[in-house]
């Protein structure tokens, strides 16, 4: 076998944004040696870009809320597929995790008598959102990683994990390169908690950075897990389109929960004219209602640009079909208009939307306190994932876990803004906790070397091609672009079979092309390589994406269909779970969901 070096650790953590940090200090707090691992540098993980904020019921500006409502609203906001048992966990341990940041050194907004301050965001009833401006997730990341590294974890920053190994039916160990150098590494654990984050790199048009490639799910299903809810990605409606060189960037919902309204190429607010029944009786039916709903009058219903990021994608997408649209093929948001009613209003937009306004000034040159934006939905995060146990997080492998973004079960079909960062809190705690349980349990497993010399093999074969000078050879930026081009226009926001089928062709086309691509130059620091070993994740992610979509035959949530465009009560009973065959290939499988208790459904009843 190669001579790689070796490292050793009881739980072993894939993934340092807030899932993977938050499980790491409850994985050392029970007195484990926990490795925490990283693709890029700490503390640039996705949950550093979250901006709106955390949602927690922690009722500081409208003592209405509980977990009772909180929990109502997620599974309102998830079309009731979500895991009735994870919702009901997030909602009622969601304020004591911000608390508990807030003990760590967290310095949130404040109201006047200094309680932690709450904002408005869609699909949430009551303000619910703690926040820092709109730079929550920077001050997350910077507090559990302030109080994570006085915890005696071991950090390994750029290195990417390509493999997860096993011993028979449990995780044992996973293997790395370390992007700096090249070399490879092997990590024995007890317990692994994949805490990978998202797969927006699969579409053209994304919010997400380079990292996010589908690296955890595919590595859970290669190594036997289930993946559940595939088909539910999230659109949000309000990304950057113009110039083209920043489309996709998000506009925080923050925007609109402080007073921005859409509107088309003729000025109309057309998402009064598109509430769905389930959200009458909570939404303002004029602007006057919805604007004092976003200054805080309990009275008020919220205005319908705060209903859910699915069905405002698709109010967006219908506008520009319709010819509506912005010059750039988007809709306007506009903040500036509340000049009508308030003084010093562009001192309060910068106050309250620091970065929004930065990042428009300095990459549109838009003064947004002065002109409206223009925007339109951006692929932003995946509501399916590993599937786990609600309790423990533990995947269908044992000793693997899943904590975050990777995970599925909480958001069902479509997840309300800020309710991704408490699950982070949430249910990173619960991995971490539940992995280092199991690590006490268990005693070491056995990696196996012919394991290893083939992951090592695959990873190098990029390189071995470019040597042979192997004529019809690929490039794999092209065939990446091509992938996103795909799943952007076939798998996208508005989803039909015959497009779909097609894309599940357009799939095994590209996995042939990327068996043959080629990569030249050296192993340090050579992102073409990074890309060409990506590519099997974003494969992976895809094809459960499409498969997945097709079996679904109804529009929920995250997957509209043009040829199914409404909900079936049948349809809304079941999940769509993918496996890996004996024999390689991926399979689908439809699944009961397990029915709600009488007292959960009680609630749900009270609150609607
Ligand atoms: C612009 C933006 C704004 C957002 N705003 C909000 C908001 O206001 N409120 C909210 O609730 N949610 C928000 N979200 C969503 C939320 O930020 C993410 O869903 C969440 O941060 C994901 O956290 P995570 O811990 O699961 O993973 P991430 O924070 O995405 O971290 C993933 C980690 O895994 C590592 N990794 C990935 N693959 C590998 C590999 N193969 N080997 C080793 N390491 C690997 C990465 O390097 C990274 O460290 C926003 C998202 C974006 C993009």
């Amino acid at each position: 076998m190669g001579n790689y070096e070796t490292l050793e650790y009881d739980v072993l953590i894939i993934g340092a944004g807030g899932a993977g940090l938050r499980a790491a200090i409850e994985a050392s707090v029970a007195g484990v040696k926990v490795g925490l691992i990283c693709k890029s540098l700490l503390g640039k993980a996705h949950t550093v870009m979250a901006e709106g904020g955390v949602a927690a019921a922690l009722a500081n500006v409208d003592d209405r809320d509980n977990w009772r409502v909180h929990f109502a609203d997620t599974m309102r906001g998830g079309q009731y597929v979500n895991s009735w048992r994870m919702a009901e966990l997030h909602a009622k341990e969601a304020p004591d995790r911000v608390r508990e940041l807030e003990a760590w050194g967290a310095v949130f907004d404040r109201t006047a008598d200094g309680r932690i301050l709450q904002r408005n965001f869609g699909g949430h009833r009551y303000p619910r959102l703690a926040h820092v401006g709109d730079r929550t997730g920077l001050e997350m990341i910077r507090t559990l990683q302030d109080h994570g590294i006085h915890q005696g974890i071991e950090v390994h920053m750029e290195h990417t994990i390509v493999t997860l190994l096993k011993d028979g039916q449990r995780v044992v160990g996973a293997f790395a390169y370390e992007r700096e150098r090249g070399r490879f590494k092997v990590f024995k654990a007890k317990a692994i908690v994949l805490a990978t984050g998202g797969i927006g790199r699969a579409y053209r048009i994304t919010s997400n950075s380079w990292e996010y490639t589908g690296d955890g799910q595919s590595l859970a299903y290669h190594a036997g897990a289930e993946l559940v809810d595939m088909e539910y990605v999230q659109f949000h409606p309000t990304g950057m389109i113009w110039p083209p060189s920043v489309m996709g960037i998000l506009v925080t919902e923050g925007v609109r929960g402080e007073g921005g309204v859409l509107c088309n190429k003729d000025g109309q607010r057309f998402m009064f004219s598109e509430i769905p029944e389930n959200y009458k009786p909570q939404t303002a039916d004029n602007p006057e209602e919805g604007w004092r709903y976003t200054q805080g009058d309990k009275n008020a219903r919220r205005p319908p640009e705060l209903l859910t990021r699915d069905h405002v994608s698709r109010c967006i997408i219908n506008e520009v079909k319709a010819g509506r649209g912005s010059p750039h093929g988007g809709v306007f948001l506009d903040i500036s208009w509340i000049k009508e009613k308030i003084p010093n209003a562009a001192e309060h937009i910068k106050k309250k939307l620091p970065s929004m306004y930065h990042q428009f000034m300095q990459l549109a040159n838009l003064d947004i306190t002065k002109e409206p934006m223009e925007v339109g939905p951006t692929t932003h995060y995946i509501m399916g994932g590993v599937r786990v146990d609600a309790e423990t997080q533990m995947s269908s492998v044992l000793g693997l876990f899943a904590a975050g973004e990777v995970a599925a079960g909480l958001h069902g079909a479509n997840r309300l803004g800020g309710n991704s960062l408490s699950d982070l809190l949430v249910f990173g705690k619960r991995a971490g906790e539940f992995a280092a349980n199991f690590a006490k349990e268990y005693g070491p497993g056995q990696t196996h070397d012919a394991e290893i010399e083939e992951a090592a093999r695959e990873a190098l074969e990029s390189f071995d091609r470019a040597a042979r000078g192997a004529g019809d050879a690929e490039n794999p930026y092209q065939v990446q672009s091509d992938l996103q081009e795909m799943m952007q226009n076939l798998v996208g926001i508005v989803r039909r079979e015959e497009e779909m089928t097609r894309a599940l062709d357009g799939l095994g086309a590209l996995r042939k092309r990327s068996q043959n691509v080629a990569v030249h130059g050296h192993r340090e620091y050579n992102p073409g390589w990074h890309t060409a070993i990506d590519l099997k994740h974003l494969l992976t992610v895809s094809e459960a994406i499409t498969r997945s979509a097709i079996e679904r035959k109804e529009s929920r949530g995250g997957h509209f269909r043009d040829d199914f465009p409404n909900k079936s009560a049948a349809e809304g009973k079941v999940s769509i779970v993918v496996y890996q065959a004996a024999d390689g290939s991926m399979q689908v499988r439809r699944e009961s969901i397990l029915e709600m208790p009488e007292q959960l459904k009680q609630v749900v009843e009270e609150m609607k």
